[in-house]
Parts: structure tokens; sequence; C-alpha cells
């Protein structure tokens, strides 16, 4: 254990410098899908979080953690969206310059907000080039501290603040359940979970069309696929990082997908009946519980709902019957 990239005294170390600045996401209930599901579930709406989604935590615990000369030189990130925003974000409260490297079909919602957090953006084709060239290319020329999006202690740890306060707000529960991109809010959710709630499984899911995850852990080493092809825009990474892989090891209890349809079927679940807006890849770790993915009679269960942005037009057209 003591060879993972973060421990719970990181995640704890992340919440207290996140504890003036980030949101401190309510936790919801519905009467509803208790039933339809038949447990206790207990929802984490990180789409209430600053800037939409959890990524925020990462993204300040990481830049806040930079020098003065290096806040100076400023920092560069990749990202299909979130991420994006989240250190644009983080970076305009610290004061710090911000580049973006980001892809051209990017939503335009995304792309507009990380344009009104005052960040450049560079934007390159997700299919044919290279976005971590890119970006070391950037933080090469210009001195500028590249934020990765997953695959760092510090981004992992800050991501893990969630986990921390879903299981300060309910005590221990008896499964925990998060979406599954490259794995860096499940390792910092994992790990918080450990700690706080020992004995409770820990489930990533992710988009059938893009089943990297599951297949890494199955294999025993991570798997890189193609770009998959999914409405859930932040879980389109093609594979796991070298810190989250080992700790997703480690404290798994397994990986399950949804498809594109079940993914819907819980965005409108959370619009029409608690009145929420989330985003599909938002929608993963709940729309493997309405679909029947996970064994969860009777027990209490804590589901992360990691991101709201969507653009609204969009929004309307997926739910729309
Ligand atoms: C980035 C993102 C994910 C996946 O997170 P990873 O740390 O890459 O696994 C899930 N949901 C939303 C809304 C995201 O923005």
């Amino acid at each position: 254990m003591t060879d993972l990239a973060i421990t719970f005294d990181d995640v704890t170390a992340a919440a207290r410098r996140l504890e003036p600045v980030a949101h401190r996401t309510p936790v919801l209930r519905s009467q509803t899908f208790d039933e339809l599901v038949g447990a206790t579930v207990l929802f984490k709406m990180e789409s209430l979080q600053r800037g939409g989604a959890f990524k925020f935590r990462g993204a300040y615990n990481s830049v806040s953690q930079l020098g003065e000369q290096q806040r100076a030189r400023g920092v560069v990130a990749f990202s299909s969206g979130n991420h994006a925003q989240a250190v644009a974000f983080a970076s305009r409260l610290l004061g710090v310059p911000a580049t973006i490297v980001m892809p051209a079909d990017a939503p335009a919602s995304k792309r507009a907000a990380t344009e009104g957090y005052g960040a450049t953006v560079r934007t390159y084709d997700r299919y044919t080039e290279d976005r971590r060239a890119i970006a070391a290319q950037i933080a090469e020329q210009t001195g500028a501290h590249l934020i990765p999006p997953y695959d760092d202690p510090a981004i992992m740890a800050g991501q893990g603040t969630a986990g921390l306060e879903l299981l300060d707000e309910t005590g221990p529960l008896d499964v925990v359940v998060a979406p599954v991109g490259g794995g860096g809010l499940l390792s910092g959710v994992a790990v918080a979970t450990r700690a706080m709630s020992p004995d409770a499984e820990i489930y990533g899911v992710e988009p059938e069309a893009g089943n990297d995850a599951q297949r890494s852990l199955r294999d025993g080493a991570i798997v890189t696929i193609d770009t998959p092809q999914t409405i859930a825009d932040g879980a389109q990474t093609q594979f796991l990082g070298e810190h989250t892989f080992p700790v997703l090891q480690a404290l798994l209890s397994g990986i399950v997908t949804v498809t594109d349809q079940q993914l819907v079927d819980q965005m409108r679940f959370f619009a029409a009946r608690m009145k929420q807006v989330v985003e599909p890849t938002g929608a993963l770790a709940a729309a493997a519980l309405l679909a029947g993915k996970l064994d969860i009679a009777g027990k209490r269960v804590g589901v992360i709902v990691s991101g709201g942005n969507i653009d609204l037009n969009r929004f309307a057209a997926l739910i729309s019957d």
C-alpha cells in the first residue's frame, strides 16, 4: 500500500487547501430512485461544484502548490473539457496565466467557459494530433508547468476530496461508485473510501464503447484503446495512468460498463425527478445502478455525480423522446 501514488493524508491535506474555495456539494436522495433500485442511494452532486465538475478540486490542489516563480511562468493543460475549465478557473483564482490545449470539436459550452475564465485556448484534432506532445511543446517553450488531467498525485488527491466529503456526511457505506476515465477521480475516491469506510466495496463505471479500465484490471496491465465513440466525452480516455492504475488495482472491487442509452435514461431521471442537469459522463455511476449492473439490494450506496457541463441545446436533444 505504501508504494501507491497517494495516501489518505494527501487527500486530507487537499481538503484543507480546498476548504476555503471549493463548494461542499450537497448529497441528494431520491425516494423514487431508491425504490427503483431497491437500495439507499446517496448522490454526491459534483455537477454543482465550482466550474460544474469535480475537476476544480484537483486543479486547485495542484496549481495552489506551485511556487512564486512557477506561478509567474504559468500553467498548461490538455483536456476535452472539464479539466480545461477547472485549470482555467483555478488559475484565475490564483492569478496564474493558463494555456489550454483543447480538441477542435469540444462542446461549445466548454470552450466558451474556458475562455471566459481568461485562459488562452490552443485547439487540435483529437483523432489525428497528439495533445500531449502539443502541451509538452508549449511547456518547453514558455516554461509553463504541465497540469495533467488525471495521472498526477496532486490531481488524484484533490479529486479524492469528493469522496472524503461524501463519507464525512454519510458515515460508512456498503458500496461507493464513481465514473472512471483516466482514473484520477476514482483513485482518489478509493483512497478516501478505504480509509473512512474500510469495508465498503468500490466500483468504477465506464462507457461500454471504451472499457479500457475494465480490461486493464482484468489483464493486470494498462490496456490502450482507440478514442471511443460515446456521448460520455469526459470518459473518452484511451488508457489509465501509471499512478492511477495501481491504486485501482489495489482498492477496487470491479468495473462495470453502461451504454449511451443507459446514460440518457439516467440523465432523464435526474432532470425529471431530481431537477438536476447532469452531463452524460456525470451520469455514469448512477446509470450503472439504474441499469442493474451492480448487486446493491438493501445496501447503502454512495454515488459520485461527477459533472453537469453540457450545452443546453444538446441536453434538450438528448433527453427529449
Ligand atoms: C474527467 C471527468 C470524469 C473522469 O475522471 P477521471 O479522473 O479522468 O477518471 C468523469 N466525469 C466527469 C464529469 C469528468 O469531467
